[in-house]
């Protein structure tokens, strides 16, 4: 049974006919809702002038739509935009909206905080508070789009604070939300989940039939290299990540993309590169190059622009599609690992 004033969009829409259905009404309403909440985009009951009055005040006894808060708006010289929200209890969350000149893409949260602990990433600094509920995730993508008033979101990543993979449920509802041509309509190929590597929820995500991109935060080369960066390795260790990618990418025929993030003395070294070319021989991937972006509590440096060519150079000569990653937002903080849920 649904909860009193649940946030109705974090009903999936068998849920709203279900819960229709309950209260002796046709399923058909769950269209006309849906319409008004994700495409109309509006954030009133009163407002969805075609269902019955009745029906209006059956909704608003039961359901809210919940309206984050903007504490904080920055607005970067490359014209990326980042908000701060504050959810219903108080906690914070950051979501990033970038445009280029062939899409717009918005950069999602999905957790308050983050356990992982990358020593890198700002998100996991104040550790972790909760995950976010799919209501959350998806109010997100229509208060950025009010907000911004840009033109049309065309994808997402799920490259915000928290680990997308381990808020699975909430994550795979809102994504077949945002994936409807009911909902949001956007191509399951614009939208990105990325993960620090939770190997039995990339296995779970093979089989979910949905023709989402994977991103995958590698970092290292070997269990030595990686486990300094990212604890989650010891748990999860990189042969074994690898080997969940691989069937991964049988399993959907979809090509993985790995982020690697080059830091000075660090991570960008021909051991690395070396160690990379033997990691992802033969298999269907790519891997994006994330120059370190500053964060204060950490003291890492970015390569110098000739290293990191040679880096990439490197690998395409080992046979590993390289890309480099161009950082936006950096001047307000709404670039990779910069995210945060604190003010
Ligand atoms: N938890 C998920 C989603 C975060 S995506 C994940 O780990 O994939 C954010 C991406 O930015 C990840 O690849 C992350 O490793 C990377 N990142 C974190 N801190 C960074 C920094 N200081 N500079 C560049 N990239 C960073």
């Amino acid at each position: 049974m649904v909860r009193n004033q649940c946030d109705i969009r974090d009903l999936s829409y068998p849920e709203l006919t279900a819960y229709l259905d309950s209260i002796h009404e046709a399923p058909f309403h769950a269209d006309q809702v849906f319409e008004w909440i994700y495409q109309k985009q509006v954030r009133q009951f009163d407002r969805m002038s075609n269902l019955s009055s009745g029906l209006r005040a059956q909704f608003k006894g039961h359901f809210i739509l919940f309206e984050p808060a903007v504490l904080q708006k920055n607005v970067s010289s490359d014209g990326t935009v980042k908000v701060l929200f504050e959810l219903q209890d108080k906690e914070k969350i950051e979501t990033v909206m970038i445009p280029a000149s062939q899409r717009v893409t918005l950069c999602v949260s999905t957790q308050a905080g983050c356990k992982f602990g990358c020593r890198f990433c700002a998100s996991g600094i104040g550790g972790w508070k909760r995950n976010l509920t799919c209501a959350e995730i998806l109010s997100q993508i229509l208060a950025m789009n009010r907000i911004t008033e840009a033109r049309r979101i065309s994808h997402i990543v799920f490259m915000g604070v928290g680990e997308p993979l381990d808020n699975y449920d909430n994550l795979i509802k809102a994504v077949r939300v945002i994936n409807s041509p009911k909902g949001l309509n956007i191509a399951a190929r614009r939208i990105t989940v990325s993960t620090c590597g939770i190997i039995p929820m990339i296995k779970k995500l093979a089989e979910e039939g949905l023709q989402i991109e994977l991103a995958v935060s590698l970092h290292g080369f070997s269990d030595e290299s990686r486990n300094i960066l990212m604890p989650v390795n010891k748990k999860y260790p990189i042969k074994d990540l690898i080997d969940a990618c691989r069937q991964y990418s049988e399993a959907t025929r979809r090509q993985i993309t790995f982020e690697y993030i080059l830091i000075k003395g660090v991570t960008c070294t021909e051991k690395a590169a070396e160690g990379l070319g033997r990691l992802l021989k033969g298999l269907l991937c790519k891997i994006n190059l994330i120059p370190c972006n500053p964060v204060s509590e950490f003291d890492y440096e970015p390569p110098s622009r000739d290293q990191i060519c040679s880096f990439r150079d490197q690998l395409q000569r080992l046979g590993v599609h390289a890309t480099i990653r161009t950082p936006r937002g950096k001047d307000v903080s709404a670039a990779c690992g910069q995210l945060r849920h604190t003010i």
